[in-house]
């Protein structure tokens, strides 16, 4: 018997950063949604009680230190699963690129190791387990559109954003999440519509989501990787309604309506980025195809 799981990339519309609280992480509110750029993630049932993970990407650990090898650790141990898994990941989205490709994996593994497994657990409460793995991963089980708020795991659905293409570009150098969120200075941040951004998405009006796409994150990772801020520039250029970095970077990304237009940019992009993708914006969960 085995399981088949989307795992897909998210993008943030707003990230803000509210303070730093007395334990030490950040209050975070921000809108994040998913596009259609996926892992596909595999759970073949095992008789022998362990965990393997298997992946041809060699930026992607097989151990431990794999969150979806995390996520069903934390299964077995909570659930006292006296069996196991062999977990296969087809890695399409890149790694270490704010577009949260291992919290997606984790959130793969709960909801495809819930089925395979049979725990019967509902999606707020793999959500809830999610969140002892990663930030992310609570937002990632639901995989739609969500206002998260908190450390990220507080989750509050919204409707999908209005269809538009996206397109995605990763620099080369990579960002580390954490060393952005500690050179983060508080004092002074030009903080995100937020309510305004939910309001946007519930009328599908696309230019009022494009005019408050914000992230703070900017203000660190933009002026120590100029590439962000050149690929930004020129995403614009070449016809992009709207431009912004996702999670800590380095990923730039740009929104349009006509498929024509994510084309062009993707073309003239290529001469100077290496990863570029052209993928909708889902919004929602789909079902696999
Ligand atoms: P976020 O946006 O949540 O900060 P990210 O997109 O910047 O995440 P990831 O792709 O999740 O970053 O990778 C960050 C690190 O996590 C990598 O350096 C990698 O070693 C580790 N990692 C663990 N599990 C996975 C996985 N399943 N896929 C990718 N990376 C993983």
């Amino acid at each position: 018997m085995y399981i088949l799981e989307k795992a897909p990339a998210k993008i943030n519309l707003t990230l803000d950063v509210l303070y730093k609280r007395p334990d030490h992480y950040h209050e975070v509110e921000m809108i994040m949604t998913t596009v259609d750029l996926a892992d596909r993630l595999e759970f073949f049932l095992l008789k022998e009680d362990r965990i393997e993970v298997v992946s041809e990407n060699r930026f992607v650990p097989n151990d431990e230190r794999n969150l979806a090898y995390r996520a069903a650790m934390l299964l077995k141990e909570r659930f006292q699963i006296k069996i196991g898994v062999k977990i296969k990941i087809d890695k399409q989205i890149p790694v270490a690129a704010g577009l949260a490709g291992g919290s997606s994996d984790a959130a793969a593994a709960l909801r495809g190791l819930n089925k395979l497994w049979k725990l019967g657990l509902s999606l707020s409460e793999l959500a809830t387990l999610g969140s002892e793995v990663g930030s992310d991963v609570s937002f990632c089980v639901y995989d739609s559109t969500a206002l998260a708020k908190g450390r990220g795991e507080n989750i509050l659905e919204l409707p999908a954003p209005p269809h538009c293409w996206v397109v995605l570009a990763k620099p080369v150098q990579g960002v580390s999440t954490q060393s952005v969120y500690q050179s983060l200075h508080l004092d002074n941040l030009d903080h995100p519509d937020t309510q305004g951004m939910i309001q946007a998405i519930k009328q599908s009006d696309y230019q009022g989501v494009c005019k408050r796409l914000k992230n703070v994150l900017e203000t660190v990772t933009l002026p120590k990787n100029p590439e962000v801020e050149l690929i930004k520039a020129q995403m614009k250029r070449f016809g992009a309604d709207a431009v912004l970095m996702s999670g800590s970077g380095p990923t730039v990304f740009g929104l349009v309506q006509q498929e024509s237009r994510a084309d062009h940019i993707y073309n003239s992009l290529r001469g100077f980025c290496e990863e570029v993708y052209v993928v909708r914006l889902l919004g929602s969960h789909q079902t696999l195809d």
